[in-house]
């Protein structure tokens, strides 16, 4: 083999090969049931469909500019000046084929050789391999206590002379815990004070439970201009449930944002074009399909979590939003990988290993199929682990009897 030292050091994107390892065994007629999703099941806005049909229909799709068309950063700073309270200028915002791709060109443009850059778990997956691939040092921050919630201490102790930056993702994948507003103001403020770059994926922040709202960081930060180092980033992924056009941005200062659209440049000329239509058709259009589907993941989140409680031995921290909730198994398997492919293989569902977000012991759970899934699911999760479950199940037509204690 030839490929380089760095390459070897990436690993494939766990959730990504989930779902290739679900569609094969589907292709192959096996039942299997998709608890490791991470996208709604809900279709794309109609004003996203049309607009991005319209533009089609003209045959005319050219290169756009690689920091994205216009018409869509006026949709992002009019989103930014409606969700965030803040004025920006086109200069604060670059569109990127998925907020995937902001937070990559963000750790590309601020990082040097070894910088390190400190973030909590459980984490999103892609932040260790991304952090590797801009040339940095990836600092997970596990919570002293066990639980999802990081403390400003923790953080604070493992922030070093290379810190470069932090990345907080709230509400969280894969928790879907959401920090709290003294912790956003805390990590706010100390980030000003170290002159760290503190990046916000707020990918989820419109996908939030019981009446909350996620906290807004510009409210808690002093250095409004362009000295700021606050970075937020958001996309049309999970909201308006649009994974597959890949659009995402980010909101920065100038200088920033001039940088990673240097760089974006020469990776993709920007943006697929007739992608950033679509967005500018949902971000300008009818509103409602985000609370829809904000009802119907509530909805979800309440019955997974009545079916987990019925699982001796799991626990459960409730989710605040996102559509994921992340319990803790160690009391059947300490190692997540084994029993997520235990789970896979004996009952055909498909979970994340804990691990992979760096916290073993768990296993993330998407709650973003059809209640009948998310029923079905745990009903032979249960069943593969409770000793006390009866002998038999049936996935479909097929029975399952239990030969192993
Ligand atoms: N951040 C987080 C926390 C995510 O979960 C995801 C998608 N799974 C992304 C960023 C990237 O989203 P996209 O590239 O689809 O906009």
């Amino acid at each position: 083999m030839s490929v380089s030292q760095l390459a070897r050091s990436i690993k494939a994107s766990a959730t990504l090969k989930l779902n290739e390892t679900a569609a094969k065994l589907r292709e192959k007629g096996e039942p299997v049931i998709h608890l490791g999703g991470g996208e709604p099941k809900s279709k794309a806005p109609l004003d996203a469909v049309l607009n991005c049909a319209t533009q089609l229909n003209t045959g005319e799709v050219r290169y756009a500019p690689a920091d994205g068309l216009p018409a869509l950063k006026k949709s992002i700073l009019r989103y930014t000046e409606e969700n965030y309270g803040r004025l920006m200028a086109p200069a604060n915002v670059i569109v990127s084929s998925g907020a995937k791709q902001s937070i990559m060109n963000i750790l590309y443009a601020i990082l040097e050789p070894k910088d390190e850059v400190v973030f909590p778990a459980p984490y999103w997956v892609s932040y260790p391999e991304m952090v590797k691939l801009a040339g940095g040092v990836a600092v997970p921050v596990v919570p002293e206590d066990g639980s999802f919630q990081p403390s400003v201490p923790d953080i604070a102790d493992k922030v070093g002379s290379y810190t470069k930056a932090v990345i907080l993702n709230s509400p969280n994948n894969p928790s879907g815990v959401m920090y709290p507003a003294e912790f956003i103001a805390e990590m706010v403020a100390f980030c000003e004070k170290k002159n760290l770059w503190l990046i916000m994926d707020d990918l989820y922040n419109r996908l939030v439970f019981d009446g909350q709202k996620a906290p807004n960081p510009y409210e808690f930060a002093k250095e409004t201009g362009e000295a700021s180092r606050l970075v937020v980033v958001q996309g049309v992924s999970k909201m308006y449930a649009m994974t597959g056009f890949r659009i995402g941005w980010a909101v920065g200062n100038r200088e920033l944002v001039e940088a990673m659209t240097n760089i974006q440049g020469h990776q993709t000329s920007g943006p697929v074009t007739v992608s950033q239509w679509a967005a500018v058709g949902a971000m300008s259009g009818v509103q409602t399909s985000i609370e829809s589907l904000r009802l119907t993941l509530e909805n979800q989140r309440n019955v997974m979590l009545d079916r987990l409680q019925t699982i001796p031995g799991v626990h459960v921290t409730k989710p605040n939003g996102t559509f994921y909730c992340f319990p803790d198994f160690s009391a059947y398997m300490k190692d997540s990988q084994k029993l997520a492919e235990l789970l896979l293989d004996r009952v055909r569902v498909v979970t994340v290993p804990g691990k992979e977000f760096g916290m073993d012991g768990h296993l993330r759970l998407s709650y973003c199929g059809t209640i009948k899934e998310i029923m079905d699911g745990l009903e032979r999760i249960k069943w593969a682990l409770d000793p006390q479950a009866p002998n038999e199940l049936f996935l479909g037509d097929r029975k399952l009897v239990r030969d192993w204690a």
